[in-house]
C-alpha cells in the first residue's frame, strides 16, 4: 500500500468526517458512484465550472466579448465581475496565475491545493504578497464560517509553507503577507477577504500536523474506522459497504470547483507566468 497520502482539502475532509470513507475512496479507490443530481443542480453546477474558466481565460491575457457568452446567467455574472473586479486593489506590479498548484510536504505526506487565481507581487514597502482569489458561484458564506473551513486553513497554510517557491529567488513569504479573498457572484460588491498571522499559522499547521500522525497511525495499523455520526452517511455512496443505508440521503454540497481526485499525485511545483 502507498502509504505516502497528497491530501487535498477534500481528502482531508473526507478523513476528518469518516476514516472509512477515506478508506474506500483513497486508499482502495472503490468508484464513487455519485447519484443523479437534480436537473436543476446539474445545469448550475456547469454554469459555475464554464464561469471559472471563462476567468481563467481573463487572467492568462486572453480577452473576453461579453456578446459572445451565450448563457446568460454567466454574462450577468462575467458583467458583475467586470463591476466589482476584487483584483483591482491590488498593487499594479501584482503577477496573476490562474488555476495555479501548490503543493508542500506535512509529515510523512504531501499538501495539496489549486487556487482559483493566486496572485503574487511586492507592496509598497517591497514586501512580497501572495493573495488568493477563489470564485464562488453558489450561495454566499459568512466570512465566520468561510474562515474556519478547511478550504481556507488548507490554502493559507501552503502558501505560509511554500508559497515563496513563487519568487525566483526565494524570499520569506510571512503569513501576514498572505490572503484569501472569497468573491461571490450573488453578492459580487462584498467579498470577504480572511488574512493571516503567524501565530494562526502555528495553530493551524501544528493541528495539519496532528492529523497527519493519525493518518501515519490509521494506516500503521490499517484500522479504519466508521464514523459515529450517521449524518455524514447521508451524502455517501458507500452506505451499502457499511450497512448504514439506513441514514437516508442527502445530496452533497457541491463545488464547481471541487477537484474529487488529484490526477496525478506528482509533486506540482510552481511556475511563474
Ligand atoms: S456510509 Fe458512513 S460509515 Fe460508511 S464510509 Fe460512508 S460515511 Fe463512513
Amino acid at each position: 500500500m502507498e502509504n505516502r497520502q497528497t491530501l487535498s482539502q477534500y481528502k482531508l475532509a473526507n478523513f476528518l468526517a469518516c476514516q472509512r470513507r477515506f478508506q474506500l475512496r483513497s486508499l482502495r479507490r472503490l468508484p464513487w458512484p455519485a447519484s443523479p443530481l437534480p436537473e436543476r443542480t446539474e445545469q448550475v453546477l456547469q454554469q459555475g465550472q464554464a464561469f471559472h474558466q471563462l476567468l481563467e481565460r481573463h487572467f492568462l491575457g486572453l480577452k473576453i466579448s461579453p456578446a459572445a457568452i451565450e448563457d446568460g446567467r454567466i454574462q450577468q455574472w462575467w458583467r458583475a465581475f467586470q463591476t466589482h473586479n476584487p483584483v483591482q486593489t491590488l498593487p499594479p506590479n501584482a503577477r496573476f496565475l490562474p488555476e495555479t498548484g501548490l503543493t508542500v510536504p506535512l509529515g510523512n505526506h504531501l499538501l495539496y491545493g489549486r487556487f482559483d487565481l493566486l496572485a503574487i507581487g511586492e507592496d509598497e514597502q517591497n514586501q512580497p504578497f501572495a493573495h488568493v482569489f477563489d470564485w464562488k458561484t453558489g450561495r454566499p458564506i459568512a466570512a465566520s464560517e468561510l474562515k474556519t473551513r478547511w478550504q481556507t486553513r488548507l490554502y493559507l497554510a501552503l502558501l505560509a509553507e511554500g508559497g515563496s517557491a513563487f519568487w525566483s529567488q526565494a524570499v520569506p513569504l510571512a503569513p501576514e503577507q498572505i490572503r484569501l479573498t472569497y468573491w461571490f457572484v450573488q453578492e459580487p460588491d462584498a467579498p470577504v477577504t480572511i488574512g493571516y498571522s503567524a501565530a494562526e499559522h502555528a495553530a493551524n499547521w501544528a493541528e495539519l500536523q496532528q492529523i497527519a500522525a493519525q493518518l501515519d497511525a490509521a494506516l500503521a495499523l490499517n484500522t479504519w474506522p466508521l464514523t459515529d455520526d450517521w449524518s455524514h452517511c447521508r451524502e455517501c455512496a458507500y452506505q451499502i459497504y457499511c450497512g448504514r443505508q439506513g441514514a437516508g440521503t442527502a445530496v452533497p454540497e457541491l463545488d464547481e470547483a471541487e477537484e474529487p481526485d488529484i490526477p496525478n499525485e506528482q509533486l506540482l511545483t510552481p511556475e511563474l507566468p
